[in-house]
């Protein structure tokens, strides 16, 4: 079991207060290293829910609103708690989900700058008025927190999901109902410990609920004390999310599956495409909605790329996240560990090629999977119509720009995108055809709290970071005032 100041409570948090898990009831957090469970933690009932949402409701002001400066100072104090407290969340992080140590403790960074980014610039939530002045009045635009919100959050980044939705909801003074992935609820409870302990919000403010997905899913969708859900997760759930939210046509903000290409074309840096494309696909295992799932190497360069690849590849070390040097740590479950191999055996068996890694019979026991390179992939191939989640690495061969644009939007989804060329010029226009919410040309570094984040398609709606992000929560109220 894991033992942590952090989580002296493994219980829900409604009101301001830890809950009590009277009726005991209980699901298991696995380390997926080892296998072994490392906690149990409560499973929330949907009166239990349903209290988070009059706590989240009375914690709501419009007439009062809560100051800029009081907003801004919890989102100081909780980045300055998640700094504070890098290394020991990291842990937790790690533990729960597999990623390398550092990688779990750079997300712990990467969470508190959202908190930074929407604590220094809060003030573009303040009122305006506009300089018009038609028939004879003036306007004044003011920004109203939604109201009561909820947050429903993935296992992949188990603090940085929480902390892009979180940040910009405080930021405008929304209460929020918070639903962990219950594969990894621990950082959350190591979150709520923070907040508890290091700001002065609110009774209500924040509440986190955990356990069954269809229960809490019921409540939040059913209470029209709740306009607005945030969620990131798989496309199904979202389209259900959509469904079942219809009738009171609640507010979304949806980011979902992707299939991100990777565009390699002939006058690229190929040392530094192959460096980009190693950071970029291997992160958190490979089970990111931005990691390039489809590699398009132009077939001049096909040959050099993928010794390129192999090369670093062949190098990478894989096994528990907490010994500090590995590269990869392990998936998170059986289900994921699973996926990846029928993409590579179905790919393998239509006619792709293996250029690093092992064949689907040599994978051991345990979720550990091996960084993986195949070439020679085609478009009826599972791995680029799906997402794959996981460390194979796909290389499909393209010939001319207009094709390959083609088939980077060959695809339901539209989240992240890559294209790598010395031409600026090409890049620009590539950029602007494909359908994806990012475009990194010559990177393959993903989102940033500066920058909008989301996806075109069935990868969603709304967007996360920058000031789009920071407007997500908030409802623009017109109020005009006549002579
Ligand atoms: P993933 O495949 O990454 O696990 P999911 O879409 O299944 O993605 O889950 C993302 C988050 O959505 C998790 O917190 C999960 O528990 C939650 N979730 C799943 N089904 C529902 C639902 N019907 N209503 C609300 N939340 C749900």
């Amino acid at each position: 079991m894991i033992e942590s100041p952090l989580l002296e409570k493994l219980n829900g948090y409604i009101g301001g207060r830890w809950t009590d898990n009277a009726q005991g009831n209980t699901f298991d957090v696995f380390n997926p290293a080892t296998g072994d469970v490392i906690a149990k933690v409560a499973s929330m009932s949907e009166s239990e829910v349903e209290d988070a949402v009059a706590a989240g409701k009375s914690a709501l002001r419009l007439t009062s609103p809560y100051s800029i400066e009081t907003r801004r100072k919890w989102l100081e104090d909780i980045r300055d708690a998640l700094k504070a407290n890098k290394e020991e969340v990291g842990r937790i992080l790690c533990m729960e989900h597999g990623k390398p140590l550092h990688e779990a403790q750079g997300e712990v960074d990467y969470a508190a700058g959202f908190f930074d980014y929407c604590s220094k610039h809060i003030q573009a939530l303040d009122a305006h008025t506009i300089p018009e002045k038609p028939k004879d009045c003036t306007w004044t635009v003011h920004y109203r927190p939604v109201g009561v919100t909820g947050l429903i959050t993935p296992w992949n980044f188990p603090i940085g999901m929480i902390a892009k939705k979180l940040s910009a909801a405080l930021a405008a003074g929304c209460p929020s109902v918070i639903k962990p992935a219950s594969e990894t609820p621990l950082t959350m409870i190591a979150l709520f410990t923070l907040m508890d302990q290091h700001t002065d919000m609110p009774d209500g403010m924040v509440n986190l609920v955990m356990g069954k997905a269809s229960v809490i899913g019921k409540v939040l969708c059913e209470s029209p004390d709740v306009p607005m859900l945030s969620f990131t997760g798989s496309t199904e759930v979202g389209r259900k999310l959509i469904v079942d939210t219809a009738d009171q046509v609640k507010k979304l903000a949806l980011e979902l599956g992707g299939n991100a290409p990777f565009i390699v074309f002939d006058d690229a840096d190929l040392d530094a495409a192959a460096d980009n494309l190693i950071a970029n696909k291997f992160r958190g295992g490979g089970q990111t909605c931005v990691c390039a799932n489809r590699i398009f190497v132009h077939e001049k360069v096909a040959d050099a790329f993928g010794e390129k690849l192999a090369e670093r590849v062949n190098k990478m070390t894989v096994g528990d996240g907490i010994n500090g040097d590995v590269d990869l740590g392990p998936l998170i479950n059986k289900a994921g560990f699973d996926k990846v191999k029928r993409h590579l055996e179905d790919a393998l068996e239509q006619g792709a090629s293996l250029v690093a890694g092992k064949q689907p019979g040599d994978l051991g026991d345990g979720l550990f999977f091996p960084p993986t390179v195949i070439t020679d992939v085609t478009r009826d191939m599972c791995c680029y119509r799906e997402e794959t989640f996981g460390p194979l690495v796909p290389m499909a061969l393209f010939r001319t720009e207009e094709e390959v644009i083609e088939a980077g939007n060959d695809t339901e989804f539209g989240l992240a995108s890559y294209v790598f060329t010395g031409d600026a010029e090409r890049a620009q226009r590539v950029a602007a055809g494909l359908r994806f919410g990012h475009c990194g040309w010559n990177t393959g570094t993903g989102p940033t709290p500066e920058a909008p984040f989301g996806g075109m398609k069935a990868s969603g709606t709304g967007r996360e970071g920058g000031l789009e992000g920071l407007f997500e929560f908030v409802e623009a109220q017109t109020v005009p005032r006549g002579f």
